[in-house]
């Protein structure tokens, strides 16, 4: 019996430098992947041009290497990947399982957030400034989180139908994230809670592409006492290469590895070691988020 080989990934957004609640990401989903002795992939996800900050993309990849974290494999960049994306919602539209609409934010702002289905039946010929959206069902999706447990949501009556292609043309994250993590033959997903909610719609387009889900484990955001999310706060703050190894340190402490005294301060390479033969995802608690003290 041969067990399906593990591949993982990290796939930040290049909208600021890699910041403390980032690296948590990163450095949970390498560990996960070098635990069980997998690959580990790094995709870049610029879609959204609007939030892409020039140079934040370079940082982010020369950061990880000095903390250690080295990728298998070369970057897929999303934005190289738009022809793909757009082919799919082609052929969806044409099967009836997509359609364009044209709603727009203030219709939508009585609904509370759940999109009532007024273009479903409509039939609006393809445009460019019109979105696209998926058709869901209110059967219910459930899976287990390795972390969080079994979660359910019914698409149609908390979500509705989603887009896949917003109006001002930029690929939805829903789509293009599992479209890549299929490419890529992605097996496992480490990433924030505050995706947790979204792991439902991505279910929905594996079912539609009748391809196996990866499983899932989705680690806490730290947030401060002021309930705001700490990667918000620490935005401005990158961390810095020259402290890698005090903040894959603390990294270890915030993921609950409990890493020996001894540790601090040693080269990265001797951090991860300890980290990777260690690894426990079960010692983070199984909430959402996780109140630390403000650091300013
Ligand atoms: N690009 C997404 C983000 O930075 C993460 C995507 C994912 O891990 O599924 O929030």
């Amino acid at each position: 019996f041969q067990q399906e080989p593990y591949v993982g990934r990290f796939a930040p957004t290049p909208s600021g430098h890699l910041h403390f609640g980032s690296l948590l990401a990163a450095l949970a989903s390498y560990l996960d992947a070098r635990h069980q002795r997998g690959r580990w992939l790094v995709r870049m996800e610029d879609l959204d041009t609007p939030r892409n900050m020039s140079g934040a993309a370079e940082h982010i990849l020369q950061t990880l290497e000095a903390h250690g974290l080295i990728r298998d494999g070369d970057v897929l960049v999303q934005s190289q990947q738009t022809e793909r994306y757009q082919q799919q919602i082609n052929s969806w539209v044409g099967q009836g399982l997509a359609y364009y609409c044209n709603c727009s934010r203030a219709d939508l702002a009585v609904f509370g957030g759940v999109y009532p289905g007024t273009c479903r039946g409509r039939n609006l010929p393809p445009a460019d400034d019109h979105a696209v959206r998926l058709r869901v069902t209110n059967d219910p999706i459930v899976f287990t989180d390795r972390l969080q447990g079994r979660v359910t949501q019914h698409l149609e009556s908390e979500i509705g139908d989603f887009v896949i292609r917003r109006r001002d043309g930029v690929v939805a994250y829903q789509l293009a994230v599992v479209m890549d993590d299929i490419t890529q033959g992605v097996t496992h997903i480490v990433r924030g809670a505050d995706l947790l909610d979204s792991t439902p719609r991505q279910l929905w387009i594996y079912q539609l592409l009748q391809t196996t889900a990866p499983e899932y484990l989705h680690i806490p955001l730290l947030m401060t006492r002021r309930g705001h999310k700490l990667s918000k706060r620490l935005n401005s703050a990158a961390i810095e290469d020259s402290q890698a190894p005090a903040s894959l340190y603390s990294a270890l402490l915030a993921l609950r590895q409990q890493p020996p005294a001894e540790l601090q301060n040693r080269p990265v390479a001797e951090v991860l070691a300890w980290a990777i033969e260690h690894w426990q995802p079960g010692q983070l608690p199984a909430v959402r988020e996780i109140m630390v003290q403000d650091p300013q």
